[in-house]
C-alpha cells in the first residue's frame, strides 16, 4: 500500500463526524466534477474521480465505515486476514479501478437500470408541473473481442418509456386541463399523525403538485409514459473494453411536459478470445513454434489482429521467448497503437513413425553437450546440491 494514500475524509473535504449526508452530498459534488464523461481524456480527472469513489464506497458503508474509523488504510489492506467485514476485499495497494469506480458512481445515483437521474441534468423537478426531463437509461452489452478491438456496430432492442404521444407527456386528456386538488385544497401538502404529534406531509394524491389532472389521457392512464420497443444502432468505436460507456444523446426514457429525453448508456462487456489476450493497447499471443525451426531459424505464420503476419524466428530461440510487433496492437483514436507480443511456445513433434524416428535420430547425431547449454548448467548446479546434501546427512 503506499504510504502517500490519503484520508478519506480529507479526500470528500468533510468532518470526521460527516453524517451520511454530508458525506453523500461531498461525493456527488466531486464525483460529477471529475467524472470521465466531463474530462474526456483528462488522467488527473480520471485518478480523482477513482480517489472520491474509492473514499465514498467506505465511508457510505456502516460497517467499512466503522473499520476504516478504527484501523486507518489498513482495515483494507492485504495484511489483515480474516477478521471482521467478511465479504470486503479491500482495495489493496492499488485502490479501485475505473469500472469499480463507475458501478459506485451508478449504485450512489440510483441505480435500478436507470443513472444519473438524480446527478446530472435537470433531475426530478421541485414543482410538479414544470417540464420534466426523462431519465437516463443504462444498457449492459455483450461484444466480442474482435468487436471491441476493430470496432464494430450493433442493433440492439430495448424497452423503453416513450414520452406519450397523445398527451405530448402531460398526461391528461387532449383539451381537458388541470384541477385543485381536492385532498390538500391546492397547498400540495397535509397534515398527518394524530394527538399531539402533527406533522406535513407531501400530499399522497397530488404528490404535492396541489393539483390533478382531471380527464387522464386514455393512451398512458395519466402517466404521460408508454412503454415501447425501440430499435437503436450502436457504433461501437475501436479500441473499447470491458466498462467502457457509450453515450447516445436523446434515447432513454421520454420527458414529461415538454421536458426533453433522457440519454442512454450503453456498458461494454468483451468476451475472451481464443488466443489473443489484451493489455492495454497491446495484444498479447501465444504461438506454437516447430522445435526445428526455433534450433535453426525460418518463419512462422503468426495471427495478428489487423490480419495474418510472419515473424522471422532467430536460430536457438528458447521456449517462452518474446517477440514484439510494433504497431500490429489495438488503434485508440484516444490514446495511439499498441503493439503485438508474441511468446515462443516450441512445439515437439507427435505421432513420429519408427521410420521418421530413425530418420530424426540420425540428424540429432551431430549435436552434442555444448549445445544445450541450459541442460550442462543444470547438471552442474544439481550436483553441488548432492554434494552439499551428502555433508548435510554425514553430519
Ligand atoms: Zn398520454
Ligand atoms: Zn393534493
Amino acid at each position: 500500500m503506499s504510504a502517500q494514500k490519503r484520508d478519506y475524509y480529507e479526500v470528500l473535504g468533510i468532518a470526521k463526524g460527516a453524517s451520511a449526508d454530508e458525506i453523500k452530498k461531498a461525493y456527488r459534488k466531486m464525483a460529477i466534477q471529475y467524472h470521465p464523461d466531463k474530462n474526456p481524456g483528462d488522467k488527473a480527472s480520471e485518478e480523482k474521480f477513482k480517489e472520491v469513489s474509492e473514499a465514498y464506497e467506505v465511508l457510505s458503508d456502516d460497517s467499512k465505515r466503522q473499520q476504516y474509523d478504527q484501523f486507518g488504510h489498513a482495515a483494507f489492506g492485504a495484511g489483515r486476514g480474516g477478521g471482521g467485514g467478511g465479504s470486503y476485499g479491500g482495495f489493496g495497494g492499488g485502490g479501485i479501478d475505473l469500472e469499480e469506480a463507475l458501478r459506485t458512481f451508478m449504485g450512489a445515483s440510483g441505480g435500478g437500470g436507470s443513472i444519473f437521474e438524480n446527478f446530472f441534468g435537470g433531475g426530478r423537478s421541485h414543482n410538479p408541473n414544470a417540464p420534466q426531463e426523462g431519465a437516463d437509461l443504462r444498457f449492459d452489452l455483450e461484444i466480442d473481442f474482435e468487436e471491441a478491438v476493430l470496432g464494430s456496430s450493433r442493433e440492439i432492442r430495448i424497452n423503453v418509456n416513450e414520452t406519450c404521444e397523445r398527451c405530448k407527456g402531460a398526461g391528461s386528456e387532449p383539451g381537458s386541463g388541470r384541477k385543485t386538488c381536492a385532498t390538500c385544497r391546492g397547498a400540495g401538502q397535509v397534515v398527518g399523525g394524530g394527538g399531539f404529534i402533527q406533522f406535513r406531509q407531501t400530499c399522497p394524491t397530488c404528490r404535492g403538485a396541489g393539483q390533478v389532472i382531471e380527464k387522464p389521457c386514455t393512451t398512458c392512464h395519466g402517466q404521460g409514459l408508454v412503454k415501447n420497443k425501440r430499435t437503436i444502432d450502436v457504433k461501437i468505436p475501436s479500441g473499447v473494453e470491458t466498462g467502457s460507456r457509450l453515450r447516445i444523446a436523446g434515447k432513454g426514457e421520454g420527458g414529461l411536459r415538454g421536458g426533453p429525453p433522457g440519454d442512454l448508456y450503453i456498458v461494454l462487456h468483451v468476451r475472451e478470445h481464443e488466443f489473443f489476450k489484451r493489455n492495454d493497447l497491446d495484444i498479447v499471443c501465444e504461438v506454437p513454434v516447430p522445435f526445428y525451426i526455433a534450433a535453426l531459424g525460418g518463419e512462422v505464420h503468426v495471427p495478428t489482429i489487423h490480419g495474418g503476419a510472419e515473424l522471422k524466428i532467430p536460430a536457438g530461440t528458447e521456449n517462452g521467448k518474446v517477440f514484439r510487433m510494433k504497431g500490429k496492437g489495438i488503434t485508440s483514436p484516444r490514446y495511439g497503437t499498441g503493439d503485438q507480443h508474441i511468446i515462443v511456445q516450441i512445439e515437439i513433434p507427435q505421432g513420429l513413425s519408427g521410420k521418421e524416428k530413425k530418420k530424426l535420430e540420425e540428424a540429432v547425431d551431430v549435436l552434442t553437450e555444448k549445445h544445450f547449454p541450459l541442460t550442462q548448467k543444470m547438471l552442474k548446479a544439481a550436483e553441488k546440491f548432492y554434494e552439499h546434501k551428502r555433508a548435510l546427512e554425514k553430519e
